[in-house]
């Protein structure tokens, strides 16, 4: 994790699809050693198939959360962008086929603002942050940016 006041970088293991990673405590950290009292937090993704997300934490309502994605673009159906023979465009050494993740990421949020007030992050009751993986074709490393904007600091 690289630090400054305002910025920082965390990196999150994933090896799943869908699959939640409740990522609140990170960046109530950040936002505490951060000093700010009134602001915004960014928390921002650097990936198109990694989102972040605000809901709620319930095991029942994570299942439900990957059906309605697997529903929404499902990742057995057919792809432009899985089909090596024809795709010349980015194509890695190692190119995963992940079509259904870009269109679900296409419906979710690359990033979310919390509003900061008296140093607390405003969150509800059944509000946390997840870093969303959709593409679980392989174990990967994802950046998330945390980055404060403040009004005003604590003294
Ligand atoms: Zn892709």
């Amino acid at each position: 994790m690289t630090t400054n006041a305002l910025a920082s970088t965390i990196v999150i293991d994933t090896d799943k699809a869908p699959q939640f990673i409740d990522i609140t405590e990170r960046v109530v950290e950040h936002v505490k050693s951060s000093n700010v009292l009134e602001g915004i937090v960014v928390v921002y993704s650097m990936h198109t198939t990694a989102a972040i997300k605000i809901n709620e934490y319930e095991p029942l309502l994570i299942q439900d959360m990957e059906d309605f994605l697997s529903k929404l673009a499902s990742p057995d159906a057919y792809y432009r962008h899985n089909d090596f023979g024809i795709r010349t465009v980015n194509m890695g050494d190692d190119e995963p086929p992940n079509g259904h993740a870009h269109l679900q990421h296409l419906l979710m949020s690359t990033s979310e603002t919390i509003p900061i007030a008296n140093g607390d992050l405003q969150l509800g009751e059944w509000q946390r942050i997840f870093l969303l993986e959709l593409d679980g074709t392989r174990p990967r490393k994802r950046r998330i940016l945390i980055s404060v904007v403040a009004y005003n600091y604590s003294k």
